[in-house]
């Protein structure tokens, strides 16, 4: 059978363009998705339902062990080898995630739109928005009463110990109060927006494909591992795959890659789109010249800070540890709420941590091969702090950190923060050598497939995600951003994967 769409990847991405497109009862639809399938919130293995394991490590317990790829990426070359997990398992990363639901702020869209994507306004942007979420708290023109993820926050008389002294602490450094950080003018510490109703992870597999899975017009596959796209010529036919060791080729009338900022350049270099010269080296027979596919890697570099906690700390079982976030813009940026602070009560080693991210950072890193052979991991490269700016805002906001947590208004944790001392912390080359040497991720990576102009040369594909040189073949997830957005990137890839949906449907 030769289908309409085939999608590959069942992520944030996927799942919604699945749903989306197969409204439609004329319209056949194959989702492909490398890892398993559980088709009701009952098969669902705890491991993913929940997300919050008190007793578990350093991760915070969000992390499914058991449905991640297990990447590796080198952030600097002072730290060569951090984690970077991504789900492998139907909903994707969204069935693995931290599940802040918070959206990217009009700044970042007015970039995209001088980028040349027209169609990417904030306005534009907010209807889909909207059109994804039911906030179970405020109801205004801002927010979604009846989309498919259901989002919420914790109230003043649910918050740890540790979440009310951080945001005490934050407003006595004169950080405004941020009820609703999806407002679009929206900056300080408030409570975080969570789409984890009754603690459950609510990924798009749960809001997007569960309640649809009986259409008619709608095929799902688990455990196919797609290894190439399939071309007539410059014409995307289908795709190759692996379903326990035996090959199976699927066809489509257009093909969409939804596998996520790793695996969408990857795919597309697997299958001869990317640098010709670099493809001819590692015998891949070249399809078109694309050299822009995995460049522009864009993320939220992220320092990890740790103190022994002052006093016991204890969560309701599959609470979330997380709960207040600060958002502010650094001294001297152009760019509005640069950095973000996240602060975690962890009762399985009794710690404060609190994750520093860069949230709008200057310095791209890449994806390539290293060889021709699909299942080897491509070659994530961060390249984080390659500019001054980066750090020095880094910098101030580690000192910041620092200074939240020992003020009068924390009494939750003492001192420096594991592995930091005054001596580190007053020296500025001190303090960078350890910065770079302990970054890791908000796992927001994004942009490896730029969008853009056709005559941009750093673009891969056009507005509606068009790959170019080629045809009917799309990419839509979170590679496709020109840049990160100020925000962690659920909720925009789920967006954008509904904006797409309607983009198609209307001809584009
Ligand atoms: C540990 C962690 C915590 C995070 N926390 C947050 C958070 O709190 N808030 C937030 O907003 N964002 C968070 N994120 C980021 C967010 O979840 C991702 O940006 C988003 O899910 C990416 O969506 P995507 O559709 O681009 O990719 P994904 O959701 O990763 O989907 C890609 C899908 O494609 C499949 N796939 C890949 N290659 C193939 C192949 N060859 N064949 C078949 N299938 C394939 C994968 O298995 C996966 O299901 C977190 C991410 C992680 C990993």
């Amino acid at each position: 059978m030769t289908y309409d769409y085939l999608i590959v990847g069942s992520g944030s991405a996927g799942a919604v363009l699945a749903a989306r497109l197969s409204e439609d009862t004329a319209t056949s639809v194959l989702l492909i998705e490398a890892g398993p399938d559980f088709a009701t919130l009952e098969e669902l293995p705890d491991e993913i339902k929940y997300a919050w394991f008190p007793n578990s490590d350093g991760n915070l317990g969000v992390k499914a062990n058991s449905y991640d790829w297990g990447f590796k990426g080198k952030a600097t070359n002072e730290s060569p080898n951090i984690e970077v997990p991504r789900g492998k398992v139907i909903g994707g990363s969204s069935s693995t995630n931290a599940q802040g639901f918070i959206r990217g702020i009009p700044e970042d869209f007015n970039e995209w739109v001088e980028l040349g994507n027209n169609t990417w306004s904030f306005d534009n942007a907010l209807k889909y928005y909207k059109k994804s979420e039911s906030d179970l708290d405020i109801q205004d023109d801002f927010h979604g009463s009846d989309g498919p993820i259901i989002a919420r926050r914790f109230k003043k008389s649910e918050l740890t110990n540790i979440s009310l002294d951080f945001y005490n602490s934050c407003k006595s450094f004169g950080f405004d109060d941020s009820y609703d950080i999806n407002h679009p003018d929206s900056t300080g510490v408030g409570a975080l927006p969570f789409n984890n109703p009754d603690r459950i992870r609510w990924s798009t597999s749960i809001g997007y494909l569960n309640d649809i899975r009986d259409r008619e017009n709608l095929t799902i596959i688990s455990n196919c591992f797609v290894n190439k796209i399939l071309f007539d010529h410059l014409t995307a036919t289908g795709v190759k795959a692996d379903i326990l060791g035996k090959e199976h080729t699927y066809t489509a009338l257009n093909v969409i890659l939804s596998a996520g900022a790793i695996c969408s350049p990857q795919l597309l270099m697997l299958s001869g789109i990317g640098n010709t010269n670099y493809l001819q080296k590692l015998g891949i027979e070249p399809i078109y010249d694309l050299p822009s596919v995995g460049q522009n890697l864009r993320d939220h570099p992220r320092i990890p800070l740790m103190w022994e906690s002052a006093n016991q700390i204890s969560l309701k079982k599959h609470q979330s540890p997380l709960q207040v976030v600060l958002r502010y813009t650094s001294v001297n940026s152009n760019f509005r709420n640069d950095i973000y602070m996240i602060i975690a009560a962890v009762s399985a080693d009794q710690t404060v941590r609190m994750g520093v991210g860069l949230y709008k950072a200057k310095s791209s890193g890449s994806i390539t091969l290293s060889t021709s052979d699909p299942y080897t991991q491509p070659v994530i490269d961060y390249n984080y702090f390659n500019d001054d700016f980066d750090l020095r805002r880094m910098r101030d906001a580690v000192r910041l950190a620092c200074n939240i947590i020992s003020s009068k208004y924390f009494s939750e944790a003492e001192n420096y923060p594991k592995g930091m001392n005054e001596i580190i912390l007053s020296d500025d080359n001190n303090l960078n050598s350890w910065i770079r040497t302990n970054v890791d991720t908000f796992h927001h990576i994004s942009g490896t497939c730029k969008m853009g102009l056709i005559n941009d040369p750093t673009s891969v594909v056009d507005q509606f995600g068009n790959v170019k040189g080629v045809k009917n073949l799309r990419i839509v997830d979170a590679s496709i951003m020109p840049d990160c957005v100020r925000a962690n990137t659920n909720a925009t890839v789920i967006m954008m994967a509904e904006k797409i949906s309607d983009d198609i449907k209307s001809g584009n």
